[in-house]
């Protein structure tokens, strides 16, 4: 979908501009705006347009949030027609027919067995809200405080959910592995690799003297987004359940990126028939506007009247904006469409990988694809053989990248997998524009003086 010809584009001075500006004014915390220079004044679907006049295919979507890319006709209409009606833009947690279609229509996605039973808590706005909601409830539900998280795992800013990253050291978080085939923290991948990782965790679990602070519950990311597109193997998430059941833990599924079909089915536990106690929901269920819930069994609704408020719970546009999301991707049967792009796309970057040493791993679940870049010339780690992760180079590529009009994210363990979270409307055309600029970047960083610097440095 291209962007509108007839919008003029703001003076290439505006565009400088605002840069400075920003530069100038705001926080040494900015992130995106660092790596992406650019200043967004329209867009359509897959497509964002600058004020310079320049163009760029975005494959970073909001960090995952733009199921149906930018300014879908039907998240603008549903927005429209909340703000035609005259209904409230405020309303705190009350209860309304915008709330109301949003709740049935999200229950319609849910597993059936959740769908059943489950309690829904509005959170604040972002996905840390809801992580922290979820951390609430259970501590309410079971009585104890502790939290099994994983290694590798990013659940959000806010103090609580910064605990269960993985850059965290808080000792009420119990650190566990999370299986991976590429740098398997055993040194072996594949499935033995994963049977290790559920091994220790149970082992630990029930070692009286294990130091693990009892857990109120585990939460984990059915496929790693930040911490480098790490898919969870379908049976080692089979395991966990057990895990947890056996132990009453609840487990705290966080599909904040993975939800709304973006893995190739609707929610990303599904894939393993998994039936989490809780999900924590936010990114793409607010159709591009911020929202952010749980949704759990009903016997974990323990806790009292207000023990998670917040002023802005009840977000009528993004409630709105999220119904049409959901509801169009269920309908239109976008899940699968993902399933099925994304494995196309991830066969034909296991071709380029063929062709360039400097792409260590391919790797991802539908539409939520990571290339990890590594040094070929440097020795092996010991992680299973694999080179050293290259994050200059990465940045590189991004770089080049953005010169060819493609936006990409950067995420992983040492920032240095290039990470593909398109819309799920991705047409086969712009699917082969995506990677053939990709594969053109690639190519021109590795000529560039840093690669070429560290190949001579070697020889
Ligand atoms: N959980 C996961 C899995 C995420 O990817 C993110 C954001 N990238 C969050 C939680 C936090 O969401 P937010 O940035 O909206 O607070």
């Amino acid at each position: 979908m291209a962007v509108t010809e007839s919008a003029p584009a703001a003076p290439p001075a505006a565009h400088e501009g605002i840069l400075r500006r920003q530069s100038l004014r705001e926080s040494a915390a900015r992130t995106y705006a660092r790596s992406l220079p650019i200043v967004p004044v329209r867009a359509r679907g897959l497509t964002i347009e600058g004020a310079d006049g320049r163009r760029y295919l975005d494959c970073l979507s909001g960090a995952g949030t733009l199921a149906l890319g930018h300014n879908h006709p039907v998240v603008l209409e549903a927005i429209r027609k909340v703000i035609d009606s005259g209904a409230p833009l405020h309303v705190l947690d009350l209860a309304t027919p915008v709330k109301d279609a949003f709740t049935t229509e999200l229950f319609a996605t849910l597993p059936g067995e959740l769908a059943r039973d489950a309690r829904i808590q509005f959170c604040g706005p972002a996905g840390t809200d809801a992580v922290e909601a979820a951390f609430k409830l259970v501590r309410a539900a079971t009585g104890r405080t502790g939290l099994l998280a994983f290694t590798g795992a990013y659940h959000g800013m806010t103090s609580g959910a910064l605990d269960a990253s993985g850059g965290a050291k808080d000792v009420r978080v119990t650190r566990l592995p999370f299986p991976q085939d590429y740098r398997c923290p055993f040194g072996i991948g594949g499935d033995r690799g994963a049977e290790i990782a559920a091994h220790w965790t149970r082992h630990l679990l029930d070692d009286p003297k294990g130091g693990v602070p009892a857990p109120a519950g585990m939460i984990l990311e059915p496929v790693q987004g930040e911490g480098g597109v790490n898919p969870a193997p379908d049976a080692w998430l089979r395991r966990m359940r057990e895990i947890t059941a056996e132990r009453s833990i609840p487990l705290i599924a966080d599909e904040v990126q993975t939800g709304v079909g973006r893995t190739g089915r609707f929610w990303a536990v599904e894939h393993s028939g998994v039936v989490p106690d809780v999900m924590v929901l936010s990114k793409a269920i607010g159709g591009s506007l911020p929202l952010a819930v749980i949704v759990y069994r009903s016997s974990l609704d323990l806790w009292r009247p207000g023990a998670h408020a917040g002023t802005f719970r009840g977000n009528q546009l993004a409630m709105a904006a999220g119904a049409a999301t959901l509801a169009y991707v269920r309908e239109n049967g976008l899940a699968e469409r993902a399933a099925e792009l994304g494995e196309r796309m991830l066969g034909r970057l296991r071709e380029l990988a063929a062709h360039h040493p400097s792409i260590g791993n391919v790797r991802g679940r539908g539409l939520m694809i990571g290339v990890e870049l590594v040094d070929p010339e440097a020795a092996p780690e010991h992680d299973g053989g694999a080179p050293p992760a290259d994050p200059a180079f990465a940045v590189a590529v991004q770089q080049e990248c953005l010169r060819r009009g493609l936006i990409v994210e950067l995420g992983g363990r040492h920032d240095a997998v290039v990470r593909l979270l398109p819309p799920l409307t991705l047409t086969d055309e712009q699917a082969t524009a995506v990677l053939d600029r990709l594969a053109d970047a690639l190519q021109a960083a590795e000529g560039s003086p840093h690669r070429r610097a560290a190949a001579g440095s070697l020889r």
